[in-house]
């Protein structure tokens, strides 16, 4: 059985990527989430191990130390990373993956060389990404100020990305995501020969 496909997903704050997400585990039930680390805190409505391990700064820097991460990065001023034995269990019987990631996990990645699918979701504009911001509730004015700031920044690094979804309207989004994993699926270099006899055919190598 494959490895099953990693889906590298980044979107800054107010750019609706929980609805996002939520609605892709709907659409793709076998669609396994690894669970980052943080030592921000826990907001209303969140559960340690589902949406995230919560842990203290101390056993978050332990765990670099002990290399256990598979990247990692402080986003406003909290640390956020993925550990090896997360992505370990989400990939077990070839399932696909999808990986959350800011823009600096995505940059280690790429470094790295790692194999995935790496897509950037964008508001359709700034005013849109305060607007959804500020509706959400839960940060101070300076807060929004601060993550609309590093929103900017993210969007100006869309080049390391594969795929680029100006997130209009949910539902098309996540369709857009549906068929970029449909097309990676059928990737030539991703063919795996369904029978004996064309496996025979393809050794041949003919032009
Ligand atoms: P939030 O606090 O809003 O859940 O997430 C803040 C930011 O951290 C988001 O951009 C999110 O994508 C990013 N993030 C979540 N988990 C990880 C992780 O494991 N590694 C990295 N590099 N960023 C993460």
């Amino acid at each position: 059985m494959g490895k099953g496909f990693v889906l590298i997903l980044s979107a800054p704050s107010g750019t609706g990527k929980t609805t996002t997400c939520n609605l892709l585990r709907e659409k793709i039930p076998d669609l396994k989430i690894s669970v980052s680390h943080t030592t921000r805190e826990v907001r209303q409505g969140e559960e340690t191990g589902v949406d995230y391990v919560f842990i203290s700064q101390k056993e978050f820097e332990d765990k670099i130390a002990n290399n256990d991460f598979l990247e990692w990065a402080r986003v406003h001023n909290f640390y956020y990373g993925t550990s090896f034995q997360s992505i370990r269990a989400s990939q077990k019987n070839g399932h696909d993956t999808l990986l959350e990631l800011d823009v600096q996990g995505v940059e280690t990645l790429r470094k790295m060389k790692y194999q995935g699918i790496y897509i950037l979701i964008l508001p359709p504009s700034i005013e849109e990404m305060r607007a959804r911001l500020k509706k959400r509730g839960t940060d101070s004015e300076e807060f929004i100020q601060q993550r609309i700031e590093t929103g900017k920044k993210e969007i100006k690094k869309y080049k390391l990305y594969d795929y680029v979804i100006t997130n209009h309207e949910v539902e098309n989004t996540v369709d857009i995501i549906l068929s970029i994993l449909r097309a990676e699926k059928v990737k030539v270099s991703h063919y795996s020969p369904p029978s004996l006899d064309i496996k025979e055919l393809l050794k041949d190598g003919v032009d």
